[in-house]
């Protein structure tokens, strides 16, 4: 039952004087109750800080973090209530799995009166690692080793679960079971759970909700539907899944469509789309929309432009291809590339309502 909030939460590291940008920017998020919330963005964005911040292991520069609306600032981490599961498991070597899973059990008792051995015994049944209590933490696969790292952030029951990059350690079908596995319990326990991932992908796949995150901002917040279908930026559209997105400037709108020139061609947009009401006149209005590949299709006799391809790969279920179209970078999702549109030209069109507007240009 805990509803996490940060409010302006601003981090600039270090010492001295000036030293550069900083590590986390007006942040602001709340997580729901029970939800599976991630932070996702590339290398240096600030979500291992932001997820610090959170668990108290940093104190930001300025703005607030709280727990069920009460502020956590100057709380000290082991007053926290939050589990805490990191990318390098950090299980104790010299204890066994049960003794590892049963360490927080020493600060904490289990919750109900429950004995220690059987709550590690319940956590043990919970991530699949019945019977394995007795083996040494070296005994374990790294799947294996990252479950029990979960178990022992869980048998406390904690208020709130936080996961960074928990999975990078591991190999891509070991981390695609294990996330449903991840999944899974979160939702049987209901906790209240921040996830942290480079990994697109995987963002989409476990969250009800993600924060997209750019140098230390959110660029947004939605869920994984909303964030691939309606992202609101560039770096959104560019940053989750492939893209494709065109630059131009309106040159006509009616009650039918939004007429875009990008480079010497007119594409028709939905009508209205672009318009911020703060511009007098809209015909020279700036405007960027991205399609997706799966979108861009030879069969659609609308909004058609040739494509110079240069490479495809094949993906099993659909070939990608990759190309340009007036020095705007293509990517294509189609059924096959013929022999006769290799290193030539592929015609591909898209329907108005699959073009989505970004904002900020
Ligand atoms: P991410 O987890 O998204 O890769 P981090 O939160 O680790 O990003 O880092 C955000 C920024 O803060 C980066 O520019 C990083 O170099 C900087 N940073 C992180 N930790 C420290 C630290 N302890 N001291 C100084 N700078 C740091
Ligand atoms: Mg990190």
């Amino acid at each position: 039952m805990t509803e996490l909030r940060l409010e302006g939460v601003s981090k600039r590291y270090g010492t001295g004087r000036d030293d550069g940008a900083a590590a986390l920017q007006d942040v602001d998020l709340t997580v729901r109750d029970g939800e599976f919330f991630t932070l996702v963005g590339p290398s240096g964005c600030g979500k291992t800080t932001t997820l610090r911040t959170i668990a108290g292991f940093e104190a930001p520069s300025k703005g607030v973090v709280s727990f069920d609306g009460e502020s956590m600032i100057g709380v000290a981490p082991e007053r926290r209530d939050v589990g805490v599961v990191f990318q390098s498991y950090g299980l104790f070597p010299h204890m066994t799995v049960a003794e590892n899973v049963g360490y927080g059990l020493q600060f904490r008792e289990p919750p109900d009166g429950t004995g220690v051995d059987e709550r590690v015994d319940e956590l043990l049944e919970l991530v699949d690692l019945e019977g394995m209590g007795g083996r040494n933490p070296d005994q374990l696969s790294g799947g294996q080793q990252q479950r029990v790292a979960l178990a022992r952030a869980l048998a406390p029951e904690p208020d709130l679960l936080l996961l960074d990059e928990p999975m990078s350690a591991l190999d891509a079908r070991l981390r695609e079971s294990l996330r449903r596995q991840l999944k899974r319990i979160q939702s049987t326990l209901e906790i209240t759970t921040v996830y942290v991932t480079h990994d697109q992908d995987e963002a989409l796949a476990l969250s009800d909700r993600l924060a997209v995150m750019n140098d230390g901002e959110i660029e947004q917040i939605a869920t994984p539907r909303t964030i691939y279908h309606e992202p609101e930026t560039r770096f959104v559209a560019e940053f989750v899944g492939d893209n494709n997105v065109f630059d131009g400037t309106v040159r006509a709108r009616d009650a039918e469509r939004t007429r875009v020139d990008v480079a010497g061609t007119t594409f028709d947009l939905p009508p209205g789309v672009g318009f911020d009401g703060s511009a007098q006149e809209q015909e020279r209005e700036r405007i960027s929309f991205c399609v997706r590949p799966a979108d861009l299709s030879r069969a659609v006799d609308q909004n058609r432009f040739a494509v110079n391809l240069e490479t495809s790969e094949f993906r099993g279920e659909s070939v990608r291809a990759y190309g340009q179209w007036n020095d705007v970078p293509i990517v294509l999702q189609l059924g096959e590339v013929l022999e006769s549109e290799k290193d030539a030209t592929v015609t591909v069109g898209f329907a108005p309502e699959d073009a989505h507007v970004l904002n900020g240009g």
